[in-house]
This record gives structure tokens, C-alpha cells and sequence, in this order.
């Protein structure tokens, strides 16, 4: 797909430049981890150097950690850019989708939550964000409503859908351009569904997307 300035939005991961993060965006999920459903957006930030595509090589979980988790997330890919947009005007902004783990080490986030400390290390290694092919508009035409789920070798762990969303990805786009110009090829991830939990090498990850897409990933320790 060839967007307005000729992007072929289907490489995104290899050009875009910013991955915006949200966290707490579902309350189930929210509770698992006994933390407060937000009353504004929570944001982060995952380095492009972070990503990668179906068929590049396993998840490699960082040195040192010891609980490294899977987060299965719908996330959006900008089409044109987005700096204090109109919630209205949010989804024609937008060139499609992917699908997404944000992986995390999730010993790593507590040691920096008790410190005060950023989430980079924890959210921001080398394979920590999985992502499927671009599915265009035109194939997914209704993000406010679609199934989620991610299995752990077989076994179902996270069974969600985007309906559960604290904020509506227009409210979530709108938010973040007032602060972060969001360019084409950006990624916005809208948050995780309950159910996160450990993996170990030697795993495989799969996701899908309603019945549009499904991925798969082998998890290993990086030596
Ligand atoms: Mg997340």
C-alpha cells in the first residue's frame, strides 16, 4: 500500500521512526497487576531497534532476566502526520495495523518502578517488540471491536478484545499529539488485555488477530 507521499506502509517497521507506548489501557489488566486504572494516558517509548518481524529470528529474552513477559497489543500505524489533531480527525490519519507483543522484563520494571527508575531496559531490548504483517484499513476496518489472543505453546493465555480499551485509539492518538508529533510509519501500541505471564526458552509464542492474521515466534535467551 502506497500512501500520500509514495510510503510503502508495508515496510513500516523498516523506515518508521517513533514506537509510542501505552500502558494500563485495559482494566482486567490493570488488576493483575494490582496497579490503578489511569485517569490520563500512561506513555512510553520502545526503540525501533526493538522490533522484529515474523521470520527473523526468535525473541531473545536480555541477560540477566529472569521473568520476561509476553503483552499481545493492537498497534497503529501511522499514515500522515499527526501534531495536535482533533480526536475527529484521528482515523483518517491512520494507514492500518500490525500486531504486536510488547515484550517485557517484567523483573526489570519492578526493580525501576521501586526506583523510580525509566522503563527503557525493561520494555526497550533488542527483539522486545514482535510484530506481524501491515493489514491495511481496507482488511481490518473495524479496530474498535476485534478478538486478541496469544498462546504460550499451545496454551490460550491472553483472550481479549479491543472493546475492553480504557481510551478509544482516536482519544489515545489525539493525547499523544499534543506532545509527540506522530510521523508516517510511527507505531502507536494501545495496550495489553489481562492474562501477561512468563515464558521461558525454548517457547513458542503465537498470536492472532480476529481471523485476519495469526503470527508465531520462537523465545530464546541471548547469549
Ligand atoms: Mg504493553
Amino acid at each position: 500500500m502506497a500512501g500520500q507521499a509514495g510510503h510503502n506502509f508495508t515496510k513500516f517497521v523498516q523506515w518508521g521512526r517513533n514506537i509510542v507506548a501505552v500502558g494500563r489501557n485495559y482494566r482486567d489488566h490493570c488488576a493483575e497487576l494490582g496497579n490503578a486504572v489511569p485517569i490520563k494516558p500512561m506513555l512510553f517509548f520502545k526503540p525501533s531497534s526493538s522490533y522484529l518481524e515474523e521470520g527473523c529470528g526468535p525473541i531473545l529474552i536480555p541477560r540477566g532476566c529472569k521473568s520476561c513477559h509476553h503483552e499481545v497489543e493492537l498497534g497503529i500505524v501511522i499514515g500522515t502526520q499527526c501534531r495536535d489533531v482533533a480526536e475527529e480527525d484521528v482515523m483518517s490519519r491512520v494507514a492500518g495495523y500490525a500486531l504486536a507483543l510488547d515484550m517485557t522484563a517484567r523483573d526489570f520494571q519492578e526493580e525501576a518502578k521501586k526506583n523510580g527508575a525509566p522503563w527503557s531496559l525493561a520494555k526497550g531490548f533488542d527483539t522486545a517488540l514482535p510484530v506481524s504483517r501491515f493489514l491495511s484499513t481496507e482488511e481490518l476496518k473495524d479496530p474498535t471491536a476485534i478478538k486478541m489472543w496469544c498462546k504460550v505453546n499451545e496454551e490460550m493465555r491472553q483472550d481479549g478484545t479491543t472493546t475492553d480499551m480504557v481510551f478509544s485509539i482516536p482519544y489515545l492518538i489525539s493525547y499523544i499529539s499534543q506532545y509527540f508529533t506522530l510521523h508516517p510509519g510511527d507505531l502507536v501500541l494501545t495496550g495489553t488485555p489481562a492474562g501477561v505471564g512468563p515464558v521461558q526458552p525454548g517457547d513458542v509464542i503465537s498470536a492472532g488477530l480476529g481471523d485476519l492474521l495469526t503470527m508465531k515466534f520462537n523465545v530464546a535467551q541471548r547469549e
